[in-house]
């Protein structure tokens, strides 16, 4: 079976996803696309999607009949009434993050959902498929090293442009953290504050950077997570997970180890898209295997709302300096 995507925003990864489908997955094939900008599709149409309609409106895409499911790869503040418009017409949905911009906007498409009786929605966090975190994941799970008990978290990257704003140190960055953090503990946060260190002469005027965020679970565990985005030497994503019996480690990624010059060395990679390029692909097929089964799995649309209100308190938290407590609505049964 053959799955028909329609794909609305085809910029950085809109694109990227569609060259996924047509070149890497199997069982899907992208037949329609829309953009706020035209051109954006018929450049795809010309080099990858021959066959691809282009639609001005996205949401005559979603209700095309020959659509079986939809990919939102647009801008984040057009997302949830892009959602909102497939669980009406009762469409599977891959949602890049965020799923909205408001806890609001989330606990929408939530209520949607569940009115809708049936889980259509998957928010677009990868590193839930990422091999690394699956790996660390089934140690602590297997409870090899115990109840844990404290994370030691970094999310570094090289630069960032001059509109990078704080508060995307948050809704941008740890955002991702935010979502594999819970799945890693099975836990929910309880609380945030986040500590401003002494700032880098490398980041701009108005960004404050590096910063450090600490997270309290509902369990009591402790989560401390340095975002330095101007860190200069390379993309790095650490994880670290100290158990009642042990500690266990997020993998580094595979890079050859050579012994030269009387040095012992191996290569950091410097781009975000090469560190997690695998985990998309595991993502993206799971998501068309989930439409083929009609079965939902992964990030939920209440996993996008989870974030959305971390994310929240620890953006609330930035600017009081204050120990901030993120509130939770009650999870719905309809996503036990
Ligand atoms: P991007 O390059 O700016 O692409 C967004 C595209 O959507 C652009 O072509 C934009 O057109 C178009 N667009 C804007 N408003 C639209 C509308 N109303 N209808 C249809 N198309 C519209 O951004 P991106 O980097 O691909 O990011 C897109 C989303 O994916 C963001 O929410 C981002 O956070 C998320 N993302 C997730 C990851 C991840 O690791 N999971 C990585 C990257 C991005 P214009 O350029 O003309 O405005």
């Amino acid at each position: 079976m053959t799955i028909n995507i329609g794909v609305i925003g085809t910029g950085a990864i809109g694109r990227e996803h569609i060259r996924r489908c047509s070149t890497v997955l199997q069982n899907a094939r992208v037949v329609a696309l829309n953009d706020i900008n035209r051109d954006n599709c018929q450049q795809i149409v010309n080099a990858l999607t021959p066959e691809a309609r282009i639609y001005d409106n996205a949401i005559d895409l979603i209700n095309d009949p020959q659509v079986n499911a939809v990919l939102v790869t647009s801008w984040g503040p057009t997302h949830e009434a892009f959602v909102l418009a497939c669980i009406e017409a009762g469409k599977a949905v891959f949602c890049e993050k965020p799923l909205a911009v408001t806890a609001q906007g989330c606990m929408n498409i939530v209520e949607a959902e569940i009115k809708a009786g049936r889980q259509l929605v998957q928010v677009g966090f990868m590193r839930p498929y990422d091999s690394g975190y699956r790996a660390l994941k089934a140690v602590i799970d297997s409870g090899e090293i115990g109840e844990p008990l404290m994370l030691h978290c970094a999310h570094r990257n090289p630069e960032v442009g001059d509109s990078y704003t704080t508060d995307m140190a948050i809704t941008d960055t740890l955002i991702h953290e935010l979502d594999v953090l819970r799945w890693l503990l099975n836990d929910d946060y309880a609380s945030v504050q986040v500590i401003f260190p002494r700032k880098t002469r490398k980041a701009s005027s108005h960004l404050r950077d590096p910063q450090i965020v600490l997270l309290e679970t509902t369990k009591g565990a402790r989560i401390d997570v340095e975002i330095f985005v101007n860190c200069e030497y390379g993309y790095d994503i650490q994880c670290e997970v100290v158990g009642e019996s042990g500690v266990a480690r997020l993998p580094e990624p595979v890079s050859v180890q050579t012994r030269s010059a009387a040095k012992l060395s191996t290569t950091l990679l410097t781009d975000w898209k090469k560190r997690f390029i695998d985990a998309y692909d595991v993502e993206l097929q799971a998501f068309i295997n989930n439409v083929i089964s009609r079965e939902m799995t992964g990030p939920s649309a209440w996993d996008g709302y989870a974030a959305a209100v971390a994310a929240d308190a620890c953006v609330a938290a930035q600017t009081s300096g204050e120990i901030v407590p993120v509130k939770m609505a009650d999870k719905p049964a309809f996503y036990r």
